[in-house]
């Protein structure tokens, strides 16, 4: 810690990183060539919206859903035009209708709970676990209410949340289980991935998250019936007749959600650098992990039992009381180090206007205006106090998906942060 004493950079003093980290990138030489091939081909995009042997979509996407039902070993992988596109048709698919509430962390970005209210559906805001930011299971048991009807939980910054757990509660009470692994491809559960546990998942594949094909998602199930829908909805549901028969029609609005070949051919190389990306990113954490124990009111990451995290971002708590510094100046301190892809706090989906003033569709409050909304759902500040907290005080993370982040790359993030907790007392006290 020979930098201890240095004049912080936030204070005149030299910058511990001189030199800008290169950019996070996936694309190369095997994604050019798989491009080359489609567009040689003519063929953009062979998806059909009527019963045809197209419906499914031309080669590379059904060879890109092939690689992904192997890679993460599930039954269906079903890609669509982006993850939200998947969630919309996954909560459609498992069955969800007006009225129904879907419990939801606070803590995900803002197309977890849109796609809820997508179909008139009610969002419910349960609290985060304290150290790893998913549902917290005690409070979604606190928030069931007779129309609760499904669970989607959210593997947030890279881990899967506690699913033994939600999934008991499901059980219990009859609820669908969904999964936004949207920032977790790869992240493991014992022997199982992220994504793949509850009733229906999936995965993210726009340019911010681990791989991606620009944008694009994928579905993953093991439900046979439930991928029948997310197909059909999907791909204009007009194909309600076909060789399976006549399918029930309730929640079959169907859309456009379909992925082109250029991106299913990108989707391909993309999957068979997941694995690599991932143990980079790994790498990258487990030193950070080490360089900052120790340091006085810091929490680094905590992996659950059994599980990986796959640090979409890497999450660090800071015990503003015990340090008595405010965590906007230890953020600025290291910004001014020159430590990149640093965020204070997250956000919290139900403190957002829509919620607040409960408008979604028109100008009248639907849908809780509406007779749909059978109670009088909170979104008032205070309903989730784990979050809240996190968010407004103890809560900072490097998003570990923005550069590339090699070991000397590394080691001066370390030296940063043992420079500015050298210095804490220059901070402005709390
Ligand atoms: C990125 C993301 C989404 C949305 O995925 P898109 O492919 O960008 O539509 C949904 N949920 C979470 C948690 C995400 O990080």
């Amino acid at each position: 810690m020979k930098a201890a004493r240095e004049i912080l950079a936030r204070f005149g003093g030299s910058k511990t990183i001189q030199r800008p980290f290169v950019h996070y990138r996936t694309i190369g030489d095997e994604e050019m060539a798989a491009v080359r091939d489609v567009m040689e081909s003519g063929i953009l995009s062979a998806f059909v919206g009527a019963w045809h042997e197209d419906f499914e979509g031309g080669p590379r996407v059904r060879d890109l859903e092939h690689a992904a039902r192997e890679w993460f070993g599930v039954r269906h992988a079903i890609t669509v035009n982006s993850w939200t596109s998947g969630l919309i048709a996954s909560v459609g698919a498992v069955g969800i209708e007006p009225g129904d509430e879907v419990i939801v962390p606070p803590w995900t970005m803002s197309a977890t709970a849109t796609a809820i209210l997508h179909w008139n559906a009610i969002p419910v805001f349960a609290d985060i676990e304290p150290e790893t930011f998913c549902l917290d299971p005690d409070s979604v048991r606190s928030n069931l209410s007779p129309y609760t009807r499904a669970i989607l939980s959210v593997d947030i910054f890279g881990q899967s949340a506690d699913m033994d757990a939600l999934q008991a509660i499901a059980d219990d009470h009859s609820l669908e289980l969904i999964c936004d692994a949207a920032q977790a491809p790869g992240a493991r559960v014992g022997s199982r991935f992220a994504g793949t546990l509850g009733d229906v998942g999936g995965y993210s594949l726009n340019y911010h998250k681990h791989i991606h094909t620009g944008e694009g998602g994928i579905v993953v199930t093991d439900d046979d019936d439930i991928a029948d829908r997310v197909m059909l909805i999907r791909n204009h549901a007009e194909a309600v007749i076909g060789p399976k028969g006549q399918r029930e029609l309730h929640n079959l609005l169907g859309y456009n959600f379909r992925l082109g070949e250029l991106e299913g051919a990108i989707g391909i190389e993309q999957l068979s650098k997941l694995e690599a990306r991932v143990a980079s990113r790994q790498r990258a954490a487990a030193r950070l992990s080490r360089g900052l124990s120790g340091l006085e009111g810091l929490t680094t990451p905590v992996v659950r039992d059994a599980c990986t995290h796959v640090y979409y971002v890497y999450p660090l708590i800071l015990d503003v009381a015990g340090l008595g510094v405010c965590r906007t100046d230890i953020v600025e301190a290291l910004k001014a180090e020159g430590v990149p892809g640093l965020m204070a706090g997250y956000q919290n989906l139900h403190l957002l206007p829509m919620y607040q003033r409960k408008i979604a569709y028109g100008r009248g409050g639907f849908p809780w205006t509406s007779e749909i909304c059978r109670r009088d759902v909170s979104y008032a500040p205070g309903i989730c106090p784990v979050a809240e907290r996190l968010h407004h005080e103890m809560f900072f993370g490097i998003l570990l998906c923005s550069y590339e982040f090699l070991d000397e790359d590394v080691d001066l993030v370390i030296e940063a942060f043992h420079k500015v907790w050298g210095n804490l007392d220059a901070l402005v006290p709390r």
